[in-house]
């Protein structure tokens, strides 16, 4: 008897398979597959390209697929998903552009030295702290600033012997050297009493 059923399954599985409608679908998947295999290892390739500046990559994750065979070439597709650098080339591009200009906006924005508090870029003096910010020079009246060695403005030289920048001044305005630097103010001789006095507000 097992061997008359193994017999009839037998005939059962061979006209099945023996069919042609049978047939043609079985062709049908299995070229189904090839083509799908075959356009997975050509996207991996593009998509790679796209992620590395390597040449030799692309061709690596391509080979993974390739490699997996039609029948495990998911398998190969997930692979390569886990392992692939996570952005393309654009997208890297694109965020270190975008780290640029918030890096370059957050150095634009001035701070006092004394107290760190945002100031404006036309100020002489921290309201808050009474930190010299800029100076204005003697020349031209025109603000520069507390490292400049001459002023852009006018090219007058604030390198020059405080005696003689005295007396071309005609005053005691803005000092232009090193040690005035922190005294010097734009007009009045104040500037003493100013910066010695302690912060009034904030800290
Ligand atoms: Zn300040
Ligand atoms: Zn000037």
């Amino acid at each position: 008897m097992p061997s008359d059923l193994s017999g009839q399954l037998g005939s059962v599985f061979d006209s099945f398979f023996s069919s042609a409608i049978v047939q043609l679908v079985l062709y049908s998947i299995v070229i189904y597959l090839f083509v799908v295999w075959l356009a997975a290892a050509y996207w991996a390739f593009r998509d790679m390209h796209d992620r590395t500046e390597n040449p030799a990559l692309p061709y690596v994750a391509a080979a993974i697929i390739l490699v997996a065979t039609p029948f495990l070439f998911v398998l190969g597709v997930v692979v390569y998903r886990v392992i692939r650098p996570a952005e393309r080339l654009g997208e890297v591009y694109e965020r270190n552009l975008a780290e640029e200009a918030l890096l370059a906006e957050v150095e634009a924005i001035k701070t006092c030295r004394g107290c760190d508090r945002r100031v404006d870029d036309e100020w002489i003096i921290c309201p808050w702290c009474r930190s010299r910010l800029n100076r204005v020079c003697p020349n031209c009246e025109r603000l520069v600033g507390l490292d400049w060695t001459l002023c852009a403005w006018c090219g007058k030289d604030f390198e020059r012997p405080v005696a003689i920048d005295r007396a071309v001044a005609g005053s005691t305005l803005g000092i232009p050297t090193a040690e005035g630097i922190g005294r010097a103010l734009p007009s009045g001789g104040t500037a003493g009493t100013i910066t010695n006095r302690k912060p009034a507000i904030g800290g």
